[in-house]
């Protein structure tokens, strides 16, 4: 009989991938969902919600750039940031890597998952422990944008798929008020799913959006654990394009360095190929 653990990630009932669980190091089931992380044999530490790989520390860079550095690159001033979700602190703390971001909230609704995080996976969650910029609320993000009255130049929603708490962020009502809480050149990005196993979601997400948002886009870049490798955010904004907008020169000047992002890929994840662009392009804005 084998002793070997996987870690295996299940798509609906036709696939299923499966990485080597050399530990587990975290099992625990809170209000919310099943959180784990586990040490893999070669992706490093995996974080698990609901049998569902939310990142490893091989590849949660690529992630992690493209929800946050293309959104406060277009916006010029970008000093206040909302980041929904996102509980193992990868996109606050490349938000926070941005000199003239003054404040950064970041309201998950589930604390085992900050927990663990902060435990297990320092490499996204160090910035957790206290940075002078970060307020971060445990709470539901769909209360949040209903009730705050502060206004934010980006907020980033980094949710998981639209299941349980997460269901209404990819809603009209939820997109209602993340309008009323961006600033007037605001940008919202968001975990916009899998252009091959989630084009209903990706259809209504940019439904919802378009009838909300004067520009509105989506985007594609390529990781390594996201079921089928092709993943997307949404962009959408009060004006304020990507491609128009962007100011290059700005990416130099700030002194960062990153691993996926480049000035270069800024732009060019915007061109999609036509398939995807035969779902999503009819709800292109501006
Ligand atoms: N990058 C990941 C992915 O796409 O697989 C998402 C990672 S992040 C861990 C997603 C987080 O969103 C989860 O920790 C979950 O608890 C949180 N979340 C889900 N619904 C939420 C809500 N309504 N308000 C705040 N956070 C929520």
């Amino acid at each position: 009989m084998s002793t070997e653990n996987w870690a295996t990630e299940r798509t609906e009932d036709f696939m299923e991938v499966r990485y080597r669980n050399d530990k587990t190091l975290f099992t625990g089931k809170s209000e919310f969902q099943k959180v784990e992380v586990v040490q893999t044999r070669w992706h490093g530490k995996m974080l698990l919600n609901d049998d569902l790989v939310m990142l490893t520390e091989k590849d949660e860079f690529v992630y992690h750039d493209m929800i946050s550095h293309i959104p406060l690159f277009t916006h010029p001033n970008p000093k206040t940031v909302l980041v929904i979700g996102g509980g193992d602190g990868g996109s606050a703390r490349e938000a926070l890597r941005h000199e003239g971001v003054e404040k950064v909230v970041m309201v998950e609704i589930d604390k085992m998952v900050v927990d663990a995080c902060i435990e297990h996976i320092p490499q996204t969650s160090e910035v957790l422990l206290g940075h002078p910029k970060l307020e971060l609320i445990i709470g539901d993000g769909v209360k949040y944008v209903n009730e705050t009255k502060l206004k934010f130049d980006v907020i980033i929603v980094d949710s998981t798929d639209p299941i349980g708490p997460a269901q209404p962020l990819f809603g009209p009502d939820f997109y209602k008020d993340v309008y009323s809480c961006l600033s007037d050149n605001g940008i919202v990005v968001s975990q916009g799913e899998s252009p091959w196993y989630n084009v209903p979601i990706q259809e209504s997400m940019m439904e919802v959006l378009s009838s909300q948002f004067p520009f509105v886009r989506m985007y594609q870049f390529g990781n390594l654990t996201y079921p089928g490798g092709a993943w997307c955010f949404t962009f959408a904004s009060k004006g304020l394009s990507p491609l128009k907008d962007f100011d290059k020169s700005r990416v130099a000047e700030s002194g960062l360095k990153f691993k996926y992002y480049t000035p270069e890929l800024h732009s060019a994840c915007f061109a999609l190929p036509q398939f995807l662009l035969d779902s999503v392009e009819k709800f292109f804005k501006g």
